[in-house]
Order: structure tokens, then sequence, then C-alpha cells
């Protein structure tokens, strides 16, 4: 993936009709967690609506406290599957926690038919798992979203990407989540957007963003912009290929961070101010 290590790779990849690569810009906006068929339903007919083919959707979630909520799993992979195939959504963002959720996956799309296409996420809890990262590596069905480690060097997180090349799985995006910082104030995480043209620039994988994670709540600046939207547009303006959003029809009754969530009615101008942040830049 590196730009020093093999200057034969290519830089990008069509997915299931879904061109990802260092110069276009896909947007993710869907649930952090999937909770009820209606909440699902809601997100990805908002998206349809808007021509968007992409989402987010956590089905296995790795949770700080062991009591919390953990992700519905594989019991929610069918219903998830159908809506988004219902919706015309090409691509879901899934995290997995463990190699056998590729095989659930897998199994449950196969099933259905493929309706839709599954980007296996890896979360910055599991940047150096690296035997999770060998076993994604091993498959080539499914493109990969690596989430760099929020207490990691930039270097380490990078070396953990190649793992999943060197299994044979080039298919990867690179995303910026934020980094763990001693205050963690006034947002949840250190918004580390800067380093987007650092990473383009010493490989050769699309970068996305997570304003979501970076900024963990929805607070707005005096003139009443949320630090979620201002942080997506730096991002953006820095030459992010793929963004990942939280939004939730029902912020309240969201089973995960929802105090982080946009609101549906925030959507279209969401969608149009970040189209027009890479369009003119
Ligand atoms: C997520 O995207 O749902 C998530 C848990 O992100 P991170 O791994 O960056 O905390």
């Amino acid at each position: 993936l590196g730009r020093h290590r093999d200057d034969r790779r290519q830089s990008g990849f069509n997915y299931n009709g879904v061109e990802f690569s260092q110069s276009n810009l896909n947007i993710f906006a869907g649930l952090c967690a999937v909770d009820v068929p209606e909440h699902v339903d809601m997100m990805m007919q908002a998206l349809e609506d808007h021509g968007e083919v992409c989402t987010r959707m956590g089905a296995y979630k790795p949770r700080t406290n062991p009591y919390s909520f953990q992700g519905h799993g594989k019991g929610c992979l069918p219903w998830v599957f159908e809506k988004a195939g219902k919706h015309g959504i090409k691509v879901i963002a899934m995290e997995i926690t463990h190699e056998s959720h590729i095989e659930e996956i897998d199994n449950c799309l196969e099933k259905l038919g493929r309706p839709t296409g599954v980007m296996l996420q890896v979360g910055t809890r599991n940047t150096q798992n690296f035997e999770l990262l060998k076993a994604i590596g091993r498959q080539s069905t499914y493109p990969v979203l690596l989430k760099r480690g929020f207490g990691i060097t930039l270097n380490e997180s990078l070396n953990a990407a190649e793992y999943l090349a060197s299994e044979g799985n080039a298919n990867v995006i690179f995303c910026l989540r934020g980094m763990k910082t001693e205050a963690g104030q006034p947002h949840r995480n250190m918004v580390d957007f800067a380093h987007v043209p650092a990473v383009k620039r010493l490989t050769r994988m699309p970068v996305c963003v997570d304003p979501s994670h970076s900024v963990g709540s929805r607070e707005q600046s005096p003139d009443g912009i949320l630090d979620v939207m201002h942080a997506t547009a730096q991002g953006v303006v820095a030459g992010a290929n793929m963004v990942l959003v939280d939004f939730h029809p029902k912020p309240e009754r969201a089973l995960v961070d929802g105090p982080q969530a946009l609101l549906m009615n925030e959507l279209p101008a969401y969608l149009e101010d970040i189209r027009l942040c890479h369009d003119t830049w």
C-alpha cells in the first residue's frame, strides 16, 4: 500500500459498482449501531431519496463497557441486507471484531443472493489485532476500512494496513478518526484531519475521515454550525475520499453514540455542503 514499497500497486478499486480512489468522494452516512428495523429503513430511505448508495451500519459493536449494548450481531444481518437491497444501497461499512464475522456476513449475503455489498471495518481498538488483520487480508471478496489506532503513531497504523495487503487484500481505505488526548476536551478526540494529505502522500490508499467519532458530540460554534460539520469540511478540503458519519432518525433512542448523531433533517444540507466542498477544492 505504501508508495515506497511497490510502485506497481494500483491506487483505488471498484467494489460492487462503486469507485474508491484517491481523487473521488464517497459519503457513508448511517447508523453507528443497528437497532430496530424502522430506524434502519428510515435511514436507508433518506439515502435513497438523495441518490446515495453507501451507508454505515454497525452490527458487531466493540464497547468499552462489557455491560453496554454489544450490537445485534449476525441476528440482524438478514433484514439489514434485505433493506439495503430494497433501497439500492451498494456498500455497507460494517465493523467486525472477530474473523468468524466474515463468514457470518458472507453466508448471509450468499443466502440472500447478494442484494448489497459490505466493506469490512476494523475499528480503532483492533488496529493492531494482527491475527484479525491477517484473516481479513486472506480474503479478497470484501474491501476493508481500517481505522487509525487512537493511541499509536501514524506509522504504526500504516503498518497495520500493510498486514492486510501482505496477506493479499490491497483494497484498503485508511480512516482518520481522531487521537486520544489526556484532557479529552473539548472534543472526544483530537481531530487529526490535517493528516489526510500526509497519508495520501505516503501511501496509495484512499483516505476516509470519521468526524462523528472524532468530535463525539453535537456541539456547535457560536454561528450555529455543528462541530461535526466543521470537521467534515476540514477533512474534505484536506482531500478526504470518504466520509463515515453518524446519523439517526431518533438519536435519543439510539443504542450507541446517540449524542454525536446528526438528525435526518440535517442530511440534505450536509450532503450538499460536503459535495460542494469537494467539488470546489
Ligand atoms: C465506529 O465507527 O462505530 C467506531 C466504533 O469507531 P472507532 O473504532 O473509530 O471508535
